[in-house]
């Protein structure tokens, strides 16, 4: 999503261009060609080289340029398969730690790390796992309005290539035999994932993730790899790090900057860098900075 000013433009009304006017971010245009002026500023949330690309990668120095044109999307992203479900899964690990029913988040598929290194590398040359582990939950036991009345609603993440040999589109192919695969391990784990249990599945790939969301391109869900050259000062670039770019009134508050996914970091740090940029009043306590000790 970026954020124009007062206005937000959401996916379905995608933007084609960050409108640049003397170097100052003005606002946005969508695909249909309509312009969305911004009040003061323009926050892109979508990732770091999709935001250079839209703004124009003429106003950005070359060091930064030459990064995130080769930016790093990771080696694996996530395959979700969702189930509906008679009963919850009943895992066998039940019988010697109960507490396994009252967990949220199970993480399942690998005895030791010679299968996780395994796993890591079979994503990295595309081939599907031989170990698909990852985490997952039964929704339905915390909040039963995920369901129908009785029913029950399960997920299981396992760690996957963006692409299989033949290509991302070999998913499309692929869905029955690896949805009836990972539902196999699955039942390893819980007997019960019977097909009189199992009313329905549904697989997410890794290329569906790419299809839903323009901003996590080969399905990085992270929207760019968790490695050295991109975590910290170096998310993007230590030139962007601040969540400001060269460009007057352009902030980025996605998870390609420092803070990465889904924690809220990026937005928090941005929304601080932008009331302290227009002098805007801050309503919220602002966290203070960390005590650096030795
Ligand atoms: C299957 C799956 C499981 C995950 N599990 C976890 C988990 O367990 N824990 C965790 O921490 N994280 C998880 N994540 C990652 C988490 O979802 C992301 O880190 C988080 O959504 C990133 O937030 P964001 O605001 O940076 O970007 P996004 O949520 O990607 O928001 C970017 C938005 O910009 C939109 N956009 C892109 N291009 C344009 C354009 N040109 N014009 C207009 N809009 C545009 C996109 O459609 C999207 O709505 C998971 C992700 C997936 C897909």
């Amino acid at each position: 999503m970026i954020e124009a000013g007062g206005g937000s433009v959401r996916a379905g009304a995608p933007v084609r261009e960050i409108v640049v006017e003397s170097n100052w971010a003005t606002g946005v245009r969508l695909a249909d060609g309509t312009r969305i002026d911004a009040a003061r500023f323009v926050a892109s949330g979508i990732d770091a080289p999709g935001t250079l690309q839209l703004a124009g990668t003429e106003h950005f120095p070359e060091a930064v340029r030459a990064k995130l044109a080769n930016w790093h999307w990771g080696d694996h992203s996530l395959v979700t398969i969702h189930l509906a479900l008679n009963q919850p899964p009943a895992y066998a690990a039940a019988k010697f730690d109960p507490d396994i029913d009252r967990a949220f988040n199970i993480f399942f598929g690998f005895d030791d790390t010679d299968q996780v290194v395994r796993s890591f590398e079979r994503c990295k040359a595309s081939e599907f796992p031989d170990f698909p582990m990852g985490n997952g939950a039964c929704n339905t036991l915390f909040d039963p309005t995920y369901a129908p009345q009785g029913k029950h609603a399960a997920f299981w993440w396992p760690f996957a290539p963006y692409a299989l040999p033949g290509g991302p589109e070999e998913w499309d192919r692929r869905k029955p035999e690896i949805t009836a695969r990972l539902l196999a391990v699955w039942r390893g784990y819980a007997s019960n994932l019977t097909p009189d249990n199992v009313l329905a599945t549904f697989l997410l790939a890794p290329l569906d993730v790419e299809r839903g969301n323009a901003a996590m391109r080969r399905g990085a869900v992270r929207l760019g790899a968790y490695v050295s050259s991109q975590l910290g000062i170096n998310r993007p670039h230590p030139l962007l790090a601040k969540n400001r770019t060269p460009l007057e009134g352009l902030y980025l508050c996605g998870s390609s900057c420092h803070g990465g996914g889904a924690n809220g970091g990026p937005g928090y740090n941005a929304a601080n860098a932008i009331v302290a940029d227009l002098k805007l009043a801050r309503p919220w306590t602002p966290i203070a900075p960390p005590e650096w000790s030795g």
